[in-house]
């Protein structure tokens, strides 16, 4: 195919101030037949229907003959019959959701995703395509560049210009930022990597690249290869945000400014001040997350998503393992890397279990059941989730930690769940053939030898409890469950077991917004027992007034057992319940570092959290 006769893509930031990007789709030779456009009505890697083509504001069409009329057949696509020579759409796409799944405009920047602003020509995904990135007239926005992974194509890199796409799938798998960013490089086994950074910060960046490479190159010893030329995160900095998107040569990454390393020469976080670490410690994770998913899910595919499209639903039973194994090895990675310590790990490990055990709604749901209904049930979450569902990352990364822990101690150190990965990557992403429904299941069997079926049976369609006690004792980690000590209790690790201190439990979640008012009433706990619903704002406990800084408190030291009176506001009626605090349930986990365990176990979890770089 001649140059002259690619789909083009003309984008320009046309109004910032009214958050407008304008489009220009030329299509040299539509032929005679109807061209069909459409818009996905959903983003990969992030499964809700969020019908992006309610954001075209306008759409008009001309050829060399003159206007050619549109005909919407549904909510997403437009039908016309051209009628002599090239064809050029040009429509606005109206941007301004700041998140990592859409697009964004205004005079700071600009970002988008493909899926938000580039119609698909129906019949021609699999043609190469060219796109033109403009820059805005608007003189405030004359200092802006562009980062994106797309294949330049005349386009300096960081510059307006031109670049290429392979297929209708590789134009929209690169987000674009516009803006004035900050750059940070480094290399991973030879490929450059960058991290662009935009929005408000005075980060510590050089920092982020000495952490960020080791734990990139983690995961590429892990699979075995990197098969990438480049790699860009591209992170959007704001006050208080966090989110990533995956792609197969970037990621789109929100968090918030404390998210990350202090500036070089700022006073060092004060001594027992490890909220600033722990921050970054998950903004590390986040970025580890994302990296990851260039292999798993993004080029090691589920079947489901080989065949779907993106104009509805696609449902497949494996989320679990794209998702939850994705998240299992993202801390993971952290602690082979040495940029946490074997008790950080842990730390991590714990907020994680305890995240997962605290929400009733793991015995309504297996987590198979949770990938399934992930765009309308994970997705769609209200007051009554964590009554109703699992999810699939938190349920799904403890089962990839009990795979992983049963198969070293079952194959005497031999394999682990990293080979399977391997296999994994080696079978379906260097092939890109979509992974069966129950495909992981066959491959870990097969690459391990041993029977896992009882293991998967359990783990993927019950709701039963995963004996991750036993598991953890295989690596020399002692784990236990007591009950939590306040809201924000996620567990922890003790140097040494304190007695269990009873506590009491009223089964009630408030807002964060720092308003006194239920967000959560827990399933067959003492506030629904008493009448308490979501969304009562309570007003008194036992006749004294509280309000969004004492109600916590007041509820977390109610005696077990002693009935006190409770007022609330629900809609606009005041109403009063009689309520029984119960025994708090041991939902928290607390694990700790045996060092006296015997001599193998100690090499199994040294094997288990060794870098494997
Ligand atoms: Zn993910």
């Amino acid at each position: 195919m001649s140059d002259s006769d690619l789909i083009v893509y003309r984008v320009t930031p046309a109004r910032p101030a009214a958050h407008i990007f304008a489009v220009e789709l030329s299509i040299p030779n539509p032929g005679d037949d109807a061209v069909t456009l459409s818009l996905p009505a959903w983003i990969p890697g992030s499964y809700m229907i969020r019908d992006f083509a309610r954001n075209i504001v306008s759409i008009a069409a001309e050829d060399a003959a003159g206007p050619v009329p549109t005909r919407k057949l549904d909510k997403q696509t437009w039908r016309l019959t051209p009628g002599a020579g090239a064809l050029s759409i040009r429509y606005e796409v109206y941007a301004w959701e700041l998140t990592v799944r859409s697009a964004h405009l205004d005079r700071t920047h600009g970002f988008f995703n493909g899926t938000s602003l580039f119609l698909r020509v129906h019949g021609r995904d699999a043609e190469p395509c060219r796109v033109e990135l403009l820059p805005p007239a608007d003189p405030d926005c004359k200092e802006w560049r562009v980062a994106t992974s797309l294949a330049r194509d005349g386009a300096e890199r960081w510059g307006f210009g031109t670049y290429r796409a392979d297929d209708y799938d590789d134009l929209i798998d690169h987000p674009v930022e516009m803006g004035c960013f900050d750059v940070v490089a480094y290399r991973v086994g030879g490929v450059p990597h960058w991290m662009a950074v935009s929005g408000r910060h005075r980060a510590d960046l050089a920092r982020l690249a000495a952490d960020l490479a080791p734990i990139c190159a983690e995961h590429v010893a892990l699979f075995g290869e990197l098969p990438v030329d480049r790699y860009l995160f591209l992170t959007q900095v704001v006050g208080d945000g966090y989110g990533g998107l995956e792609h197969r040569f970037s990621s789109s990454l929100l968090c918030s400014r404390d998210d990350l390393p202090r500036p070089r020469g700022a006073a060092p976080a004060q001594a027992g001040d490890t909220h600033a670490e722990s921050d970054y410690r998950r903004f590390l994770g986040l970025c580890s997350h994302e990296y990851f998913h260039l292999w798993n899910v993004k080029r090691i595919r589920p079947a489901a998503f080989v065949d779907g499209g993106l104009d509805r639903e696609v449902h497949t039973r494996l989320l679990w393992a794209f998702e939850g194994i994705t998240s299992y090895y993202d801390d993971l990675a952290l602690v082979r890397s040495g940029r946490i310590d074997a008790k950080g790990y842990l730390e991590a490990l714990a907020e994680s279990l305890t995240k997962v055990l605290r929400n009733p709604g793991r015995f309504m749901q297996t987590v198979t059941e949770s990938s399934f209904d992930a765009w309308t049930r994970f997705y769609k979450q209200d007051e009554n989730a964590p009554n109703a569902i699992v999810s699939y990352y938190g349920k799904g990364a403890m089962t990839a930690l009990a795979l992983d822990l049963g198969i070293r101690r079952d194959t005497g150190g031999a394999r682990s769940l990293d080979d399977v990965m391997r296999a994994l990557w080696e079978r379906h992403g260097r092939t890109g053939i979509g992974v069966p429904e129950r495909g992981i299941e066959a491959l870990a069997a097969e690459v391990t030898g041993l029977d896992l079926y009882g293991f998967f049976a359990q783990a993927l369609e019950t709701t039963e409890d995963l004996d991750l006690p036993a598991l953890l004792a295989t690596v020399g980690v002692e784990m236990r469950l007591r009950p939590a000590r306040g809201p924000k209790d996620l567990g922890n690790v003790a140097d040494a077991f304190e007695p269990i201190e009873p506590a009491s439990d009223v089964g009630i979640r408030l807002a964060t917004d720092g308003e006194s008012r239920v967000a959560v009433v827990l399933d067959e706990r003492p506030a629904q027992r008493a009448g308490i619903a979501a969304g009562d704002v309570i007003i008194a406990i036992d006749g004294l007034r509280v309000d969004g800084a004492t109600a916590s408190e007041r509820l977390r030291v109610l005696p077990i057992g002693q009935s006190v009176r409770v007022h609330v506001f629900r809609r606009d009626e005041l109403m009063a319940f009689d309520l029984t605090p119960a025994p708090a349930p041991a939902d928290v986990c607390e694990l700790r570092l045996d060092e006296a365990a015997p001599a193998e176990v100690l090499a199994r979890r040294q094997a288990w959290l060794a870098s494997l770089a």
